[in-house]
């Protein structure tokens, strides 16, 4: 099995955060990197990837512009050289299909030179002064790693013994022809991945069940907050302040926040909302349907045929059953180390949750061992919501490579932000500099 030259750093999974380290790295000549992604070609949530998906940020914040705008590797650039950007500039207007955003990161995965497909990782060791990371088919040495394999689908114990073509994460809905059409889904979950679904089953020809339950454990189905505020939550500033607050403040700020990025695109839900109705009143279907706010899969088991689905309601007393032949878990991901590293888990930093102890550059707080190891989406439990998000990726990919290089090549401090994060050192004139309390005169200390 071949073993490759020692590189610099290698980088595991090129989904976008990777892809934006490898980008942005080419302003650095002399960093030798190797990203290894196991799918053999690049592709962005395939199994999610609808028709009229959207993307739900900004174009801007893509592989690279916020820190370098001049790196050739910007969506502009996508653009400008597929000769599309005039009619793009036309026909994108409210927002960008996530199919383009794809082709874009093809493109560019392609252009930056340093991406290797179908390099499934599956272990990881370290060896003297220098990490080993085996593929199926090669060995790569590095002497510093970055961790960029995303999140694993949560799927929940109960459905755990019944995954296959019928009960599936909606993770891998396109992946598979689905029995949809004229049977019983379940729908379980309640953000933008379960919205996109049911307005699929909805919508798409051929995929109308005859009963549809969607099922949510929240207490509705709440918008997205886009609103300017909101936004400034996906700051370099707010990700510093997040990382400098205490545990309690920080799980304050993640409940609080949920929906700046765990909520459903407004134009969704008018969407599904005016289908369910047209459905309703205006179409001549044997079609009904069931939305349950506030309730959980609790339980899973066999029918015949099918599965009955006992959904737990917000009091005790109030589940409801349901007999569905597809399950749809549209239930989120997992913040948990993947299986590769095994080997080196030991020796990782980790709270006592399991999550990574990272610090405020993204490397994983340890010292032992002479290289480091660095992660991409992570860390939201320490540096916040903005985490496994697009807002940020290419500002955490520069702080990275700084942070790796051991010198600031691209800048990553000093930008804006309407709030007023703090203390980070500056106080802004309206504020004044806190000073210690003075005594009144006569007071005496005990
Ligand atoms: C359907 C969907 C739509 C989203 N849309 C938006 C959006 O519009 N705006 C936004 O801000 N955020 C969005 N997000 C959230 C987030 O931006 C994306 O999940 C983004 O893809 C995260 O990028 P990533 O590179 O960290 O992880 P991923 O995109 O998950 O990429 C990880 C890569 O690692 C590879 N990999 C995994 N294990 C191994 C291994 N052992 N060896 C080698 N390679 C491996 C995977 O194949 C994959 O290519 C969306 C998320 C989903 C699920």
């Amino acid at each position: 099995m071949p073993t490759h030259p020692l590189y610099d750093a290698v980088a595991i999974g090129c989904g976008p955060s990777n892809l934006s380290l490898a980008a942005l790295a080419t302003e650095l000549p002399g960093l030798r990197l190797a990203v290894l992604e196991q799918d053999p070609a690049m592709r962005w949530h395939p199994g999610l990837m609808l028709p009229d998906a959207r993307l739900q940020v900004s174009p801007w914040k893509d592989l690279v512009s916020l820190v370098s705008p001049t790196n050739p590797h910007s969506f502009l650039n996508f653009l400008v050289s597929g000769g599309r950007v005039h009619r793009f500039l036309v026909s994108s207007r409210e927002a960008v299909s996530r199919k383009e955003f794809e082709q874009y990161y093809a493109w560019a995965a392609e252009r930056v030179g340093t991406v290797h497909f179908g390099q499934a990782v599956r272990s990881v060791e370290r060896v003297a002064e220098e990490f080993r990371v085996h593929t199926d088919d090669s060995t790569w040495r590095a002497r510093n790693l970055v961790l960029g394999t995303g999140r694993p689908p949560r799927v929940p114990v109960q459905a755990r013994p019944f995954l296959g073509p019928d009960v599936f994460h909606a993770h891998d809905y396109l992946k598979a022809p689905r029995r949809t059409q004229g049977a019983r889904v379940l729908v379980a979950g309640g953000g933008q991945s379960a919205a996109e679904v049911v307005h699929h089953l909805l919508t798409a020809p051929g995929a109308l069940p005859a009963g549809l339950v969607w099922a949510t454990g929240r207490t509705g189905l709440p918008p997205l907050d886009d609103s300017p505020f909101s936004n400034d939550w996906y700051t370099p500033g707010a990700v510093r302040h997040f990382h400098r607050a205490g545990p309690k403040h920080r799980a304050r700020l993640l409940e609080a926040l949920t929906y700046t990025s765990d909520g459903i695109s407004e134009e969704l839900l008018a969407g599904i909302y005016r289908r369910l109705y047209e459905l309703d009143y205006l179409e001549d279907t044997a079609f009904h349907h069931a939305v349950l706010p506030g309730h959980r899969l609790d339980q899973l088991g066999r029918a015949a045929p099918g599965y009955e689905a006992v959904l737990g309601g917000p009091e005790p007393g109030g589940e409801r059953l349901a007999a569905v032949d597809t399950v749809i878990l549209a239930t989120g991901y997992a913040e948990e180390p993947p299986a590769f590293l095994a080997p080196l888990l030991d020796e990782l930093p980790r709270h006592d949750d399991g999550t990574f102890r990272v610090r405020a550059d993204f490397r994983l707080d340890t010292d032992t061992g002479p290289g480091g190891v660095w992660v991409q989406n992570a860390a939201r439990h320490s540096h916040g919501l903005a985490d496994p998000n697009l807002s940020l990726s290419a500002w955490r990919s520069a702080v990275i490579l700084n942070s790796l290089g051991g010198r600031e090549v691209f800048r990553t401090d000093g930008f804006d932000t309407t709030f007023t994060f703090g203390p980070d050192g500056s106080t802004p004139p309206a504020l004044r500099e806190p000073t210690p309390p003075t005594l009144a005169e006569g007071t005496f200390l005990p």
